[in-house]
């Protein structure tokens, strides 16, 4: 019934039946799957993907940050090392932000992940009014 969360996630394709696409734009979601008819309108994956990514990123371009300053090179050959730098992180990040987005998404699915919501008794002190003894 469900496709896997994480292998359907990075092709960028419906948790539920791994055909419908996710995306309608670069990291807009589609209202449903044009397959399986599944509402991609409940789930929401906030600034997780960007997280994810980001620290993914950082940890791996890093170094390169403080080892480029002390590379001795013509300036013009330096500032295209820069580019390069600046250029590879932009596009592998860019790269990654959906499909890390797919697979939260296809994950939150799958574990039926949703807002928590609680019946208020409107009184503190006082158990929800349907709690069980
Ligand atoms: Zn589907």
């Amino acid at each position: 019934m469900f496709e896997h969360p994480i292998k359907s996630g990075v092709f960028e394709r419906c948790g539920r039946c791994g055909k419908g696409r996710l995306f309608r734009g670069y990291l807009k979601f589609r209202d449903e799957c044009d397959v399986c008819g599944l509402d991609y309108r409940g789930a929401d994956t906030a600034d997780g993907p960007a997280f994810f990514v980001g620290s993914l990123t950082m940890i791996l371009f890093a170094p390169f940050y403080f080892i480029l300053p002390l590379v001795q090179l013509p300036l013009l050959q330096l500032l295209g090392l820069w580019v390069l730098l600046i250029g590879s992180m932009v596009g592998f990040a860019g790269v990654l932000l959906p499909k890390c987005k797919g697979v939260l998404f296809n994950l939150q699915v799958r574990h039926k992940a949703e807002e928590a919501n609680f019946e208020s008794t409107g009184q503190h002190g006082q158990p929800p009014r349907n709690w069980k003894h």
